[in-house]
């Protein structure tokens, strides 16, 4: 490994059969620039936490998994957000790759840097999360503009890196007819958009904020109704081949 920087690990997953094709190893990664209100994992925001870790222990632990990754699964990196920690992922990635593991980098897509453009040219599928189209939205449910995640979306479209675009389905937040019909037609001729995944709200995070003492910004917003995720499935379905609802 050529670089001494550790990685900030907040926690890993084994097996893990959401984020990504086939099994993988999920790394999640401390510290984030977005502040989501629904996010799940809001012990993984601040960037000072989680475990400094060498890239050759990140390398050993999917190494030693590998058996189990298949013909499709991996490594994914998520958080938190990836890219953030760009310069020290880099290395490792290369390492990754020539060990023959496969990865994703699960992502917000706003950090522009050049260490996370090399980031990108290393993984072989991008998990884009977009928010929300319309950018007052995105602004209210993340804090940050829209604007870096949609060029980061047009950058890799140029690069013919595959992507799965990740769209977390809100009520009253992001599940508006209009910002859904113009996110399809924005993207609906990108070569490499390989899917769509719709991620169904949940309150499975809940109790983090609780315990962190932090109120919760969405607290009384129920999570979709069938008929709510069936929409939006269906919306997606008009303008890209395959679209699935990753619960
Ligand atoms: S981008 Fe992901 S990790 Fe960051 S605040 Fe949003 S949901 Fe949480």
């Amino acid at each position: 490994m050529q670089s001494e920087q550790t990685i900030r690990v907040h926690s890993y997953e084994s097996m893990g059969t959401y984020d990504g094709p086939g099994l993988r190893l999920v790394v999640f990664l401390q510290g984030c620039n977005f502040r989501c209100l629904y996010c799940a994992n809001p012990d993984t925001l601040p960037c000072r936490g989680g475990t400094p870790t060498p890239p050759r222990e990140i390398l050993a632990k999917a190494m030693s998994e590998k058996p189990f990754f298949g013909k499709k699964g991996g490594i994914t990196f998520s958080g938190g957000e990836p890219t953030l920690q760009a310069a020290a992922l880099v290395p490792l990635f290369r390492q990754l790759k020539e060990n023959g593991i496969h990865i994703c980098l699960d992502t917000n897509g706003s950090i522009r840097s050049k260490d996370a453009e090399e980031l990108f040219a290393l993984t072989d599928l991008v998990l884009l999360d977009i928010k929300e189209f319309c950018d007052e939205r995105h602004r209210l449910l993340t804090g940050q503009s829209n604007s870096a995640t949609l060029e980061t979306a047009a950058r890799l479209e140029a690069a013919g890196r595959p992507m799965w675009l990740r769209y977390v389905l809100v009520p009253g937040y992001s599940d508006f007819r209009e910002d859904i019909l113009a996110l399809c037609r924005h993207f609906g001729d990108y070569r490499m958009v390989e899917r769509v995944e719709i991620l169904p709200y949940h309150t499975f995070g809940v109790h983090k904020y609780a315990a962190l003492g932090q109120p919760y910004a969405l607290d009384g917003v129920k999570e979709n109704t069938p008929e709510q995720i069936e929409a939006a499935r269906s919306l997606f379905a008009e303008y890209f081949p395959e679209v699935r609802v990753n619960r």
